[in-house]
């Protein structure tokens, strides 16, 4: 599979559908989760979820997002929502729990409860207690079968995907997107001093000024970009100067547009006059 999503972009789809008025449905849903990162990345996504205007019906989609949860305070919040909503017997609910209670004594009382909603576990569940490994391959199993039953689907989603985004960005004039930028950049960092989770994944939104102002120019050879994509833009992939892997920021002062061959070639030579050139095209994008 060539395509992939990162949250920005996720949390971009899901405000544009929003926009739309139109609800999420289920296999887009497994399909943003598949590409999930980490547990914190997961966070991000179900608090997203949860905005009423989206209207997710958690009932259908709990039954994968559970094995993504890991701490087990989101667990039973999740549990309890579900099970207020439908009759079903959810046992992955509850074994999920098990996985990350601590002690064989909360194991037992959650198998206790869910008797109470006539599910039987079996006394086997009562050992497998603070089992991070299980859900961890529980995880790699869930996206198993996805790659195996659903992935086919992808392309097509994300193309649909691509284009709402294209057109967003089309009515956007490129004045707006940099000042919400440069707004976003205040309140992120004032946001990670008191230790919030971020709300608005900058990453798409830094990758359409970058190529919005090289106007489809490669900022290193000054060459037209090589071709077009599906939506008719010049493609130019978009590099940070300073390595996000070296503590280097997602801001749009330090990134640049290049074609695939100066993207290359950056990183393999690190040649200092290159760096340099760079350096000074993102500065001038900043003036824009
Ligand atoms: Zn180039
Ligand atoms: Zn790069």
């Amino acid at each position: 599979m060539n395509i992939k999503m990162d949250l920005s972009e996720i949390i971009l789809y899901l405000d544009l559908m929003k926009k739309e008025d139109k609800r999420p449905l289920l296999n887009e849903l497994k399909m943003m989760l598949y590409f999930l990162e980490d547990y914190q990345q997961v966070k991000e996504f179900y608090n997203k979820l949860k905005e009423p205007k989206l209207n997710i019906q958690f009932k259908f989609l709990a039954y994968s997002l559970i094995h993504f949860i890991e701490e087990r305070e989101e667990c039973i919040k999740l549990k309890q929502h579900i099970l207020s909503k439908s009759k079903r017997k959810y046992y992955s609910l509850f074994i999920h729990e098990i996985l990350l209670c601590k002690s064989q004594e909360e194991a037992m009382n959650i198998i206790d409860e869910a008797k109470q909603y006539g599910i039987e576990l079996g006394e086997i569940w009562a050992s497998r207690y603070d089992s991070m490994w299980r859900i961890k391959n529980d995880q790699k199993a869930w996206k198993e079968g996805i790659e195996h039953d659903q992935a086919e689907l992808f392309p097509e989603m994300y193309e649909e995907f691509c284009e709402m985004k294209a057109k967003y960005f089309e009515n956007l004039p490129l004045e707006h997107l940099k000042q919400n930028l440069l707004k976003e950049q205040t309140n992120g960092l004032n946001n990670r001093k008191v230790g919030k989770v971020s709300v608005f994944p900058r990453s798409v939104h830094v990758k359409e000024f970058a190529k919005r102002v090289s106007k489809g120019i490669c900022q290193l050879c000054d060459e037209k970009a090589p071709f077009v994509d599906k939506q008719g833009n010049p493609f130019l992939e978009v590099h940070h100067i300073k390595y996000l892997s070296e503590k280097g920021t997602d801001t749009i002062d330090n990134v640049v547009a290049l074609c695939p061959n100066c993207h290359r070639k950056i990183h393999l030579l690190e040649l200092d006059q290159d760096f340099k050139k760079i350096k000074k095209k993102a500065l001038k994008n900043m003036e824009f």
